[in-house]
């Protein structure tokens, strides 16, 4: 039986007027969550989604009823947001984590969606279990910023992925077997806005028990600024079952229960570490459009011979007729994918295509202008549109198209800032690093 200790703290922080974090102990599962939103939208935003997490989690305690909960959080706080005009565009993080059962094993289900974090802490190396949903991140995972400029990108707050703002959320989920002294976190951005991935690695390591622990993190998040609401909650493993024991004897054994895609390796944090160690956390993501894994080095494909044939009369009937089907068809389709625009990605710009998003039977769209408006600079709800291809009849309905999500991304980019300020003067200067 694996044994869980958990324990969580929450703070306004120096800058904020109200906490708009959620945190959720409610063994065996656990959860944190970031609100946002104009007022106290961003309250109603975490607190709903936290209480349709509990209640439909534990209607199906299993790894789907934690992403369907995590769907079903997304509902409640969508639908909040349409039923009352204060709390339109209402939104928030959730990171979550279960301890399930599956098929006799436990393991820690978790799901998220947004820039909270889950953290592990195994053999004292610290490990990001989750990715952010926010632009620099994405950027970041593109290879367009380093990690140093990605922490302090202005636009971090922006999120790519977030419950709420529609009626259907992509949920990531991973998986981790848990062993006995591993220690896990979920953090707000309050947290890991302030200090180092090093700090709270330094801090996590301390013998503490989990509550002493939570209030350490958040006081010294406090301390280094406080710029935002800072919530951690820390989840202990104190027994489980002799799993880390049977593993020991077993070396060698992987114990990797999901898709074998490493977390990022520059999340391998500790700066010794060998970077190809696989960290047990594994990440996948429940979206159908992931491509197959490339073919493993050395294995080739072998095509089968074709054997020369003399054709008959009937035959050359045949693929004439064929051949003119055929041709017909390919004007019809060339017609219909090219005959049309639609706006979407070039790079990390947006830009104007030709064509059909994905292309139609081999006739792929192409480039027709670009907008110098940055992906980045879109809102988060409109960026899976993007990706996809928001199709316009016109270029010009696709120019207005353009205009109109620059706007929207500008006027949110500036509310975002100045909800962000620095401290004040009168605030202390962060503490230095211990
Ligand atoms: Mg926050």
């Amino acid at each position: 039986m694996t044994t869980l200790v958990a324990a969580g703290a929450t703070d306004v922080g120096r800058v904020r007027s109200g906490n708009e974090d959620e945190l959720l102990i409610a063994e065996p599962l656990y959860a944190v969550a970031d609100g946002m939103g104009g007022h106290a939208a961003g309250e109603v935003a975490s607190a709903a989604a936290m209480e349709a997490l509990l209640v439909a989690f534990d209607g199906n305690r299993s790894g789907p009823g934690l992403v369907d909960a995590v769907r079903d959080a997304n509902r409640a706080v969508w639908e909040q947001s349409r039923g009352r005009s204060e709390l339109r565009g209402m939104g928030t993080t959730l990171t979550a984590v279960a301890l399930i059962d599956e098929g006799g094993e436990e393991v820690l289900a978790i799901a998220h969606v947004g820039d909270s974090r889950a953290y592990l802490l195994r053999d004292g190396e610290l490990t990001q279990v989750t990715e952010d949903h926010s632009v620099p991140e994405e950027l970041r995972r593109a290879g367009r910023l380093s990690p140093e400029e990605a922490a302090t990108d202005p636009r971090r707050h922006v999120l790519t992925r977030v419950l709420g703002v529609d009626s259907e959320v992509e949920v990531d989920t991973a998986q981790l077997v848990p062993y006995k002294g591993d220690r896990l976190l979920l953090a707000s951005d309050g947290l890991f806005g302030e200090l180092s991935d090093d700090e709270i690695a330094s801090i996590l390591r301390r013998r503490s028990d989990p509550d002493r622990v939570a209030k350490q993190l958040v006081a010294m998040a406090k301390d280094a600024g406080g710029a935002d609401n800072i919530t951690v909650v820390v989840i202990d493993v104190t027994d489980d079952d002799d799993r880390a024991a049977k593993a020991s004897a077993k070396v060698g054994e992987q114990s990797i229960t999901a898709m074998p895609r490493p977390v990022t390796p520059s999340l391998a944090l500790d700066a010794d570490a060998p970077t190809e160690k696989i960290p047990r956390a594994v990440l996948t993501e429940d979206r159908p459009s992931q491509p197959p894994p490339a073919p493993a080095t050395g294995e080739t494909k072998v095509e089968a011979p074709i054997k020369a044939r003399r054709p008959n009369l009937a035959t050359v009937a045949f693929l004439g007729a064929l051949i003119l089907v055929l041709g017909l068809a390919a004007a019809a389709i060339l017609f219909s994918a090219r005959g049309s625009y639609y706006v979407g990605v070039d790079g990390d710009e947006v830009a104007i295509f030709k064509g059909r998003p994905g292309g139609l039977v081999g006739f792929g769209p192409t480039l027709e202008e670009r907008t110098g408006v940055r992906v980045a600079e879109v809102l988060p709800s409109r960026v899976d549109d993007l990706r996809k291809g928001k199709r316009e009849p016109s270029v010009d309905a696709a120019r207005s198209y353009v205009r109109e999500i620059a706007e929207e991304g500008a006027n949110a980019l500036l509310a975002s800032t100045t909800s962000t300020v620095p401290p004040p003067a009168s605030a202390p200067p962060p503490a230095p690093p211990r």
